[in-house]
């Protein structure tokens, strides 16, 4: 990029709350239902339909705003937003404007060993709009109303982030921190997550901000960081070739790698926004915000600061670890079970990411309980297993789910720690070789090499290493 210029983006991202039913309805809030099977009167808008706000969606709008210290106001207010689409049969979305949820806050992430946040201009809460299905190869289009009226919370934050970098730790630190406090799943690929990039640029130093064009359709990190990066280097070659920036909508195309133009922006206020007269304001009183903020979990920024102080993990590890709620909670309950922070850290990162890489879930399921992996890794300290058949054992159980001792009992790889035993091998491997024994002697280091492979193999890895080497050195050192 031209470093003459410098990035502001500001994301406005749409997140479905995880709720049992829909916003202002009783119809149930579902992801992957047959078509239009989940509506009703209140949420296709039907004449005299009277919408009544889901208490649980208030709860979650709200937790969501603590967890990103936004003040919250003491008196909301349900507007609508009036637009015409096929896909929204009302003609109107209930939103919020003048007097959201919440107002302010900021999201808190960590980027190259630095500290930094990003601010929020407010969180409200809304419902979502339909579903237009399009038939190409018969040129029809239809509308799927189930997600009509489904909850959302849009978080909008200022134009605080300068680079593709800030806005997707911005947007994975929002994740991690729903997901942490059970508001969403926040699954990009079922649209449970959504985000509208705006972005301009301007020469360095220039104390205005450029003009903006708002970018649509991102559905996964990596195709905000690609649609900034592109949409970045036009306006500069705009900017560059002495023309304006258009005021645009764009709509990113992943699989092209571009920008698409949708509309151009007419300038403010076309929604006539009012407060909807169907929907009260709604009073949070103080002793229903104290009791939401009393039930807040630790959330994975503090979390991830706590195991860097007080298990002395190293960044990546806690990033790493605190990054996913099933990993966190995983290494949780093995933390219980076994109060060596470090060690669990080392066995999670490398066997049990291994194993998490190896499937092709979209999200991570750990098929080993916490019980049989600190069973496993006791059993490694105790050296009764080595590290070889330990991973092989894992491998086994993970499919199985049976219990390691088992596993390693029935398959024979509980490690050999009896000198006898292991001595009976050396002294079979050492007769069967006596070419290997002349060049031992002879002074060929690799012999050796080549005996503590023998034994390893006679003992189907058994044996253990240690003990082999040891009497390795005294018969051979005998002849
Ligand atoms: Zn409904
Ligand atoms: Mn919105």
């Amino acid at each position: 990029m031209n470093t003459n210029y410098e990035i502001t983006v500001g994301l406005e991202i749409h997140v479905e709350l995880k709720t049992e039913t829909k916003a202002f309805c009783r119809c149930k809030n579902q992801f992957g239902a047959s078509i239009n099977t989940n509506t009703c009167p209140v949420c296709m808008g039907l004449p005299g339909a009277i919408p009544t706000v889901n208490k649980k969606c208030v709860e979650y709008a709200i937790r969501s705003g603590l967890a990103f210290d936004s003040e919250i106001n003491e008196i909301s207010v349900f507007e609508r937003k009036n637009y015409f689409y096929p896909d929204l049969s009302k003609a109107y979305q209930i939103s919020q404007l003048k007097k959201p949820f919440c107002v302010g806050g900021k999201v808190r992430y960590k980027l190259n060993g630095e500290e930094k946040f990003t601010r929020l201009d407010n969180i409200h809460m809304e419902e979502d709009a339909g579903k237009s299905v399009h038939d190409a190869k018969n040129n029809k289009s239809y509308v799927d109303f189930n997600r009509c009226g489904v909850p959302l919370i849009e978080i909008v934050t200022m134009p605080d982030i300068h680079s593709s970098e800030e806005a997707v730790a911005t947007l994975n630190s929002i994740k991690e921190t729903l997901v942490a406090i059970g508001v969403s799943d926040c699954k990009m690929q079922e649209g449970s997550l959504r985000c509208d990039v705006n972005l301009s640029v301007r020469k360095v130093g220039d104390p205005v901000l450029g003009t903006r064009t708002e970018m649509k359709n991102l559905n996964s990190f990596k195709a905000v960081a690609r649609a900034i990066e592109y949409e970045a280097n036009r306006q500069i070659s705009v900017l560059e070739n002495g023309e304006k920036i258009r005021q645009i909508t764009l709509k990113w195309d992943d699989d092209k790698g571009e920008n698409e133009e949708l509309r151009s922006k007419e300038a403010g206020n076309d929604y006539r926004y009012f407060p909807d007269p169907d929907l009260l304001p709604v009073r949070i009183t103080p002793e229903y915000l104290e009791k939401i903020k009393n039930s807040m979990p630790e959330l994975p920024f503090d979390r991830k600061n706590r195991y860097m102080r007080d298990f002395n993990l190293t960044e990546n590890e806690a990033e790493t670890i605190t990054s996913n709620i099933v990993v966190t909670q995983f290494f949780e309950e093995c933390l219980k079970l076994k109060n060596e922070p470090k060690v669990l850290c080392n066995w999670i990162l490398t066997d049990i990411m291994r194993k998490l890489k190896e499937s092709l879930e979209d999200e991570p399921k750990i098929q080993i309980s916490a019980k049989n992996l600190v069973d496993l890794i006791n059993m490694f300290q105790n050296k009764e297993i080595s590290i070889n058949n330990a991973r092989e054992v894992l491998d086994i159980v993970w499919e199985s789910g049976e219990s390691v001792v088992e596993v390693a009992e029935k398959n024979g790889m509980k490690q050999d720690n009896n000198e006898d035993s292991v001595k009976q091998i050396v002294l079979q491997v050492i007769e069967q070789n006596p070419q290997a024994v002349a060049d031992f002697k002879g002074g060929n280091e690799r012999a050796k090499t080549f005996f503590v492979g023998q034994v390893m193999k006679l003992s189907r890895g058994k044996a253990n290493p240690q003990i082999v080497g040891k009497i390795l050195d005294e018969e051979l050192n005998k002849k």
